[in-house]
């Protein structure tokens, strides 16, 4: 089971990834948390990976596909994944098919999370996050607020605002989605593997209902 999470940031691809990989059983894989535990730690590579993420620009295609490829090569990835953040350009989705081919295997879904640019800030501004690496759950003060206020109800880990989850970084995070990101939508449309939902206050899809809609599509 291979899936590819698409979507703007806060659309909650990590929160649906997360649900699918405890239903299916494979791991969910951020590209996003792969770059933030890297940024945490020492060195040029680590203060490099920091200033794309503060900026809210794409860390290049080349080191970013080099992580990834590392990743996508680890034992427990045998049995499929859900990929979320990644890929986020067209030359990624291609280097993503290649690696896939070497190891004879290809995409079964793209799952497309489309949401407007307002709505997205009105949640990224409310997002709580867990940074227990082991844990990393994702909260929403309205949505889905933690039990007790501040502290994660999984692992107990004091909740952080993301250091880019403020509006100005927000804002730079959407244009680079829209400059880059689009074209992707299009490139997995061509191949027949795009599923697009449409997510607005109105509409009422909720995390559990994709979950559900993505889990029928396997039966
Ligand atoms: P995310 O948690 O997916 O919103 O990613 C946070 C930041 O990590 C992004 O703003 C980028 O700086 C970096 N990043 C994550 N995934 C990718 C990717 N596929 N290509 C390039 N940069 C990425």
């Amino acid at each position: 089971m291979e899936i590819v999470m698409l979507g703007a940031p806060g659309t909650g691809k990590g929160t649906v990834g997360k649900l699918l990989s405890k239903e299916f059983g494979i791991p969910h894989v951020s590209s996003g948390e792969i770059f933030r535990s890297y940024s945490q730690r020492h060195g040029e590579l680590a203060d490099e990976i920091a200033s794309y993420i503060n900026s809210g620009t794409l860390v290049p295609d080349e080191l970013t596909i080099k992580l990834i490829k590392k990743r996508l090569n680890e034992p427990d990835m045998v049995n499929g994944f859900i990929l979320d953040g990644f890929p986020r350009t067209v030359a990624q989705g291609e280097s993503l098919n290649e690696i896939l081919a070497e190891q004879d295997r290809e995409i079964n879904i793209v799952v497309n999370l489309d949401l407007s640019d307002e709505e997205i800030i009105d949640r990224i501004v409310k997002r709580r996050t867990c940074p227990n690496p082991e844990c990393r759950e994702i909260y929403n003060l309205e949505f889905k607020p933690p039990k007790v206020e501040g502290i994660c109800d999984v692992c107990g880990s004091r909740l952080i605002v993301r250091s880019d989850d403020n509006e100005e970084t927000v804002r730079q995070r959407l244009k680079t989605y829209h400059e880059t990101s689009e074209e992707l939508v299009e490139y997995y449309k061509k191949q027949a593997l795009l599923y697009t939902v449409k997510l607005n206050k109105e509409s009422n899809v909720t995390t559990m209902g994709i979950a559900e809609e993505i889990r029928s599509y396997f039966e």
